[in-house]
């Protein structure tokens, strides 16, 4: 037997989504004082490395690796009017970085970066990765490598996916003041592989800093600086960094591991923690069964655990669902569907030409490109290219024009886009209560 609706809501903008765009949007919304609610299942930002890419690499076939992001930006506007991100201005995209950045630090998780450069770092399968916002616990990887400096990366025993020597070998010609060490740390030592959240939150404790600062000491030699897998602590990794530099002597940094990344998963306890004390009604971990507009033009949306069991009710919608992985679209025999509204999704005009041939072919995949078309204000078009709603928006992953896996641009078209919708949402609402 289906249950009553328990719950009846009201506001002035709904988000739908938890990940990474539609996170933002609803902090962009309540530094506004919007009064926002925010559903979504777990998003995609639990797999996320922590590292903020904003333009990495070129949307054209060229691939050209990015290091002044501002300016390939611009030339992204001049070449690919319809890419999102020539939708916005730099001045968008560097308030959204901004805000993003200034929340995390103030909740304990601080973010360092260039002016208008990308940094490049170490991963763990030791390439070098170019990114715009790096967690401060990896800043010191970005002098180490610059200055290619001597350097001792460590891995820890049983920690499947980090292997100091494969970072070393790989890295080795082009940096030849690497070496590689092994350690193991008694507090984990259980059977069986390790995993880098158990021992990350285990560092919290003191002893624990003290055991891994122990065994990486004999290990230093010559080393100016120490790279470690990203396993300094969930909530305090600031307090955990900042001790094992001093127990060590050295500057410490952290090197991204597979997904689940501990750093994902620390930008996500971030988010559910600190995201209700701003003001957003957050209902995580629940779905969105449906979403309707009313007579009166506001929009009717139902959600749930298992079934709708709360209705919302929104002046304005911001779609942020992702794009396959996230479930905003769904890939079927007939196209390509937005999954919520059925709204018009921009894609190749048949199956056919999902994919090209080589899939590494450096022009990409058209059903990458697939998503729904926005206007200037990001709100969706129908097929004669004129606004479906007006007081319906959609930002992240699900825009069309953009391949953000192939251009190394996943937070960075996220965020950004998330900001330009949500300064469209504040102007209408500002008009309409005029
Ligand atoms: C493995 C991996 C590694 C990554 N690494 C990086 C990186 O190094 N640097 C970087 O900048 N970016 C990275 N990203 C990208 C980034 O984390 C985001 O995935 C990306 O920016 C897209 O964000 P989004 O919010 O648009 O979509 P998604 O993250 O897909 O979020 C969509 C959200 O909508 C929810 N949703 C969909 N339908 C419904 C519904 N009906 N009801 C309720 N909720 C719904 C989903 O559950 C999800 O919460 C990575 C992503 C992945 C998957």
């Amino acid at each position: 037997m289906k249950k009553d609706k328990s719950e009846a809501v009201s506001c002035r903008l709904m988000v739908v989504g938890a990940g990474m765009a539609g996170t933002a949007a609803a902090l962009f919304a309540a530094r506004r004082g919007i009064a926002t609610v925010q559903a979504g299942l777990t998003g995609e930002t639990l797999y996320a490395s922590g590292l903020f890419d904003l333009y990495g690499v070129t949307h054209d076939s060229t691939r050209v690796l990015i290091d002044e992001p501002f300016l390939a930006l611009k030339r992204l506007k001049q070449n690919v009017p319809d890419h999102p991100f020539s939708r916005l201005s730099i001045r968008q995209i560097r308030s959204a970085f901004e805000l993003l950045t200034r929340f995390l630090g103030e909740a304990g998780h601080p973010y360092a970066g260039y002016p208008d450069k990308n940094a490049r770092l170490i991963t763990s399968v030791g390439t070098i990765k170019r990114t715009f916002r790096v967690p401060t616990t990896m800043w010191a990887g970005v002098r180490a490598l610059e200055e290619k400096a001597p350097c001792l990366i460590v891995d820890v025993r049983g920690l499947r996916g980090f292997s100091a020597l494969q970072i070393v070998d790989t890295l080795k010609p082009a940096w030849p003041a690497l070496a590689a060490a092994s350690i193991d740390m008694r507090q984990e030592n259980r059977l069986g592989p390790k995993y880098a959240e158990h021992i990350a939150r285990g560092m919290e404790v003191e002893a624990a800093r003290r055991e891994l600062a122990e065994s990486i000491r004999p290990h230093i030699y010559q080393a100016k600086y120490v790279g470690i897998p990203a396993i300094l602590g969930i909530h305090d990794t600031k307090g955990v960094h900042r001790d094992l530099q001093q127990m060590i002597g050295r500057p410490v940094f952290e090197i991204p591991t597979m997904p689940p990344a501990v750093s994902g998963i620390r930008l996500k306890e971030t988010f559910d923690r600190r995201m209700p004390q701003l003001g957003v009604k957050c209902y995580y971990h629940h779905r969105v069964y449906s979403i309707n507009r009313q007579t009166d033009g506001r929009f009717a949306i139902e959600l749930g655990k298992t079934e709708p069991e709360t209705t919302v009710t929104a002046d304005c919608v911001l779609l942020a669902t992702g794009r396959f992985l996230g479930k905003g679209l769904v890939a079927q025999r007939q196209g390509i569907r937005e999954a919520l509204m059925d709204l018009p999704v921009c894609q190749p005009h048949d199956r056919s030409c999902w994919h090209r041939e080589q899939f590494l072919d450096p022009r990409g995949h058209a059903i990458n490109l697939a998503g729904i078309e926005v206007d200037d204000r990001f709100r969706p078009l129908n097929q004669d290219g004129r606004v479906v709603y007006d007081n319906l928006y959609a930002a992240g992953s699900i825009l069309a024009h953009q391949d953000w896996i192939r251009t190394k641009s996943g937070t960075g078209l996220a965020v950004a886009t998330a900001y330009g919708a949500v300064e469209a949402i504040d102007r209408s609402l500002a008009c309409s209560q005029r």
